[in-house]
């Protein structure tokens, strides 16, 4: 059996297509285009790479970009001003604050300062509230995780009372991934470093979402035929055959389980490329909502 290859790539050009059609209506229709506010803390060159990639992605789209940057030793009341500005600031129609932030800074209470209705990363401790409760929808939702169960719907996966594994219970993707996957009627079991047995865990899964960052560690024997597997995991590992010393890979060991699995991602090249677009699409929406208030740049 080889499996289905789903292609985020794919996915997330045909949404990028989508927000730049969107972004121009709204230019000539309302005058304005759709805004994000990034907020970059510190020199994590990480955290500066996936800023610049962010800004690079709006100004192609048509989303207007405005970065900001303070040093890595700027005071919790520096950086909640900084996000108390940008919320009251009309061309600003989605704020993204770049975490993690330094080990100083109250992360909850800097999210809190965002208006709920520019929350387009999704991590305002009331969206996340919502998420966990039944009935509930938040405004937003984190882009990576529904990256994942968008990849899930595209490839024609049925989520209604499936048997679910997410492996890790990060803030950011496994948790998330895992409460989203309730919502779709999934039977979610939430895996993590102190889980007995994983192999046996993820064979009982139809959908079985890595997102543990560890480079390869999902093998084939772990996966049940047939099932879905979303694989989160981008880790960079050393390889003196390729051009420049090292190459990414998933969680998943994606030639062994390729031949198990029903669909599979690829990473890099499956949810990678749907968090941004993800981001894309939620100020695009914001932007839209900022419309429907009334609320207009001068
Ligand atoms: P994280 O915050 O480090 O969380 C990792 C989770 O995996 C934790 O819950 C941890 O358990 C669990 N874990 C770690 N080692 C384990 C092991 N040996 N056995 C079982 N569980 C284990 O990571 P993250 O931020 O969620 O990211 C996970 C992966 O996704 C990384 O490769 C990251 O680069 C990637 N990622 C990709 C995107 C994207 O594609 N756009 C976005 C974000 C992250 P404990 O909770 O017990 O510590």
């Amino acid at each position: 059996m080889s499996a289905i290859i789903i292609d985020g790539e794919a996915v997330a050009t045909r949404i990028r297509e989508q927000v730049t059609k969107d972004a121009a209506d709204m230019l000539s229709t309302d005058g304005f285009a759709p805004g994000l506010a990034t907020v970059l803390m510190g020199d994590n060159p990480a955290s500066q790479q996936y800023v610049r990639m962010k800004r690079n992605r709006c100004k192609k789209v048509g989303i207007e970009s405005f970065g900001h940057e303070l040093p890595a030793d700027a005071s919790q009341a520096e950086v909640e001003e900084l996000v108390g500005r940008l919320g009251a600031d009309p061309r600003v129609h989605g704020i993204l604050v770049q975490l993690p932030l330094p080990d100083h800074i109250d992360e909850e209470a800097v999210l809190n300062t965002i208006p709920l209705y520019k929350d387009v990363d999704g991590f305002h401790p009331v969206n996340i509230g919502r998420l966990t409760m039944k009935g509930r929808k938040p405004l937003f939702v984190p882009c990576t995780p529904a990256g994942v169960i968008r990849l899930l719907d595209e490839a024609g996966a049925v989520l209604e009372g499936a048997e679910a594994v997410v492996l890790g219970r990060s803030n950011i993707v496994g948790m998330p991934a895992a409460l989203l996957l309730v919502h779709r009627n999934a039977t979610v079991t939430v895996c993590h470093s102190r889980t007995r047995d994983l192999p046996g865990v993820c064979r009982r899964a139809d959908i079985l979402v890595a997102a543990v960052g560890r480079p390869m560690m999902v093998k084939s024997d772990w996966v049940k035929p047939g099932a879905f597997v979303i694989d989160v995991g981008s880790n960079r590992i050393e390889d003196p055959t390729a051009k420049r010393g090292y190459r990414w890979v998933g969680d998943v060991d994606f030639e062994s389980v390729k031949d198990v699995a029903g669909a599979l991602t690829p990473s890099p090249g499956g949810v990678g490329p749907m968090t941004i677009a993800g981001l894309l699409e939620n100020t695009m929406r914001a932007a839209r909502m900022a419309v429907e208030r009334g609320d207009r740049p001068a």
